[in-house]
């Protein structure tokens, strides 16, 4: 489509703000609202509702209604799995709809939106549908006066709490697994990034699921948030966000009922090229294209980078090179590769970390700045330094934002040591066209993820998670059903 196009549909937008509770659009209880006004040029996108306590009641009763009469716990693995698949093909015919919703909520380029958000997000609930009638229980090698069966029932109802960074696929990695196992479910998306959470609830609901079985709710993290994790009648949350606040979730689970809480959280992902990696030019282009990938606002970004010495000149002269085709764009235009930083807020923190990196005496090798400001949104040019030490905070916090440190070793040991050293283990990298060295390597790399000669290539077959303080569940693939699910004994004298 035309940025022209693209350009006319953002001004016909018509974003509901809603809350979506038990099969309905309702406002909050309290009738207070807030603006979702879009990074990428400012423009106000709808009000939204600010949903709290009373809304969550709500939202729970509706919820432990639905699973308690068996509307959708009840029904048939395969009518399920049928309701699912309709629920992903309505999301593929309202494709640029959602796409557009995605972009002008969270800045992101369209031409991801589409080829990555709806498409990935999708993709996740149709593969969960189709798992729904193909797993089987477990029989237990008991002796022969007894039969020993094990199940897995869906948990009851599950509160799911997600960040801004990719709205619609942290949506689908939540509600999918939880979903096709049998649950209900309250989702609060992020006051950021509302507005596709609560168009895939209408898109739900009209592919057949029950009312009361997906609920949406708008509002902040203090508020609506809160109200979910300490909610008695809550069985299981599933939240994806920073470590600060996952540790609020868990002990809120400790406080109210023990509610299992699985925390997705943050990153500081190294990303280590070895002096023998098979091609130069791909370790390049793959470090550039995945920190500034989605503005550098993904949790797996690779934000450290190690390269052995003796190719450090050679890979920072292609990476300059390639660094300009990454400068912000128009999020609306489909040749556009980044897009605009979430909000004010985001933009301020990323800025303050760029400004510590200098203070640091790291040396500023690409962009720095903001950019595109006559457009009204919030831009920042691919920021890269060089000569950083593991000691700056560029290279210890989650910037959140298009910002590469470049840190060289000789040794590397050292370097896995240095990899490890950081509260988080989600994802990492080695580079090397030896294989014993990459297998030593990846073994000793402490993250969920670790990518041997690529950076991002999975898929929902694998789970997706972090070591320590990245968390301790995992979203995607069979494994995310250990999250929403119960393991029952059932003990049968023949
Ligand atoms: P965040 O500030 O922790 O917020 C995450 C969610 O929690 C939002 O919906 C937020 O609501 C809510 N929240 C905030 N305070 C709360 C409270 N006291 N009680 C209950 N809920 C509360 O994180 P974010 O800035 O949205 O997202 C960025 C973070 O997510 C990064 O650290 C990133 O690495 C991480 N992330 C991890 C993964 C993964 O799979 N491991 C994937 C994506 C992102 P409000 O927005 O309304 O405050
Ligand atoms: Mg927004």
């Amino acid at each position: 489509m035309t940025t022209k196009t693209w350009h006319e549909r953002a001004a016909a937008l018509n974003a509901d703000g809603r809350a979506f509770i038990d099969g309905w659009r309702v406002d909050a209880r309290s009738g207070l609202c807030f603006d979702s006004l879009s990074p990428v040029d400012g423009r106000m996108l709808a009000e939204v509702a600010r949903c709290d306590v009373l809304d969550v009641d709500l939202a729970v009763t509706a919820a432990r209604r639905a699973f308690e009469d068996r509307r959708w716990a009840g029904m048939a693995p395969a009518a399920r799995k049928r309701v699912l698949i309709r629920f992903a093909d309505l999301m593929l015919a309202h494709r640029d709809e959602l796409a557009l919703l995605e972009t002008m909520d969270m800045g992101k380029p369209i031409r991801y939106s589409l080829s990555v958000d709806v498409q990935l997000a999708q993709n996740c609930i149709r593969w969960y549908g189709e798992a729904t009638d193909k797993i089987y229980d477990q029989v237990a090698p008991t002796p022969e006066d007894s039969l020993a069966l094990i199940t897995r029932e869906p948990v009851g109802v599950v509160a799911a709490i997600i960040p801004w960074n990719y709205p619609m696929l942290m949506a689908a990695w939540k509600i999918a697994p939880a979903l096709a196992a049998g649950n209900s479910v309250v989702l609060k998306p992020s006051e950021k990034a509302p507005l596709s959470s609560l168009r895939l609830a209408e898109l739900a609901l009209e592919a057949g699921v029950p009312p009361g079985v997906f609920n949406v709710l708008p509002g902040y993290g203090d508020e609506a948030g809160k109200a979910l994790a300490l909610h008695m009648d809550v069985d299981c949350i599933g939240f994806t966000g920073s470590t600060r606040v996952g540790k609020q979730i868990v002990q809120m689970a400790g406080q109210s009922n023990l509610k299992r809480a699985w925390t997705e959280l943050g990153g500081k992902s190294a990303n280590i090229v070895c002096a023998d990696c098979p091609d130069l030019d791909a370790a390049v282009e793959s470090a550039i294209g995945s920190i500034y990938f989605n503005q550098g606002e993904s949790c797996n970004a690779p934000s450290r980078l190690f390269v052995e010495e003796s190719i450090r000149e050679a890979f920072l002269d292609k990476a300059m090179k390639l660094i300009p085709r990454h400068a912000p764009g128009d999020p609306l235009d489909e040749e556009t590769v980044m897009g605009a930083i979430v909000d004010q807020a985001q933009m301020k923190t990323v800025l303050g970390y760029i400004e510590d990196g200098k203070a640091a005496g790291a040396r500023l090798l690409a962009g720095g700045g903001s950019a595109r400001q006559d457009s009204g949104g919030l831009y920042i040019e691919p920021t890269l330094f060089d000569g950083v030490d593991g000691s700056m905070r560029i290279a210890r916090e989650e910037i959140f934002g298009p910002v590469l440190s470049v840190l060289s070793f000789t040794d590397l040991d050292d370097a896995v040591n240095q990899a490890n050293s950081t509260p988080y283990g989600l994802a990492a990298a080695v580079w090397t066209r030896d294989i014993s060295k990459a297998i030593r390597t990846s073994r000793a790399l402490r993250a969920g993820t670790v990518h041997v000669n690529q950076y991002d290539n999975d898929d929902i077959t694998v789970p997706f998670g972090g070591y320590k303080q990245s968390g301790n569940g995992r979203d995607k693939s069979l494994h995310a059903f250990d999250k929403y699910t119960e393991l029952k004994t059932t003990w049968i004298q023949v």
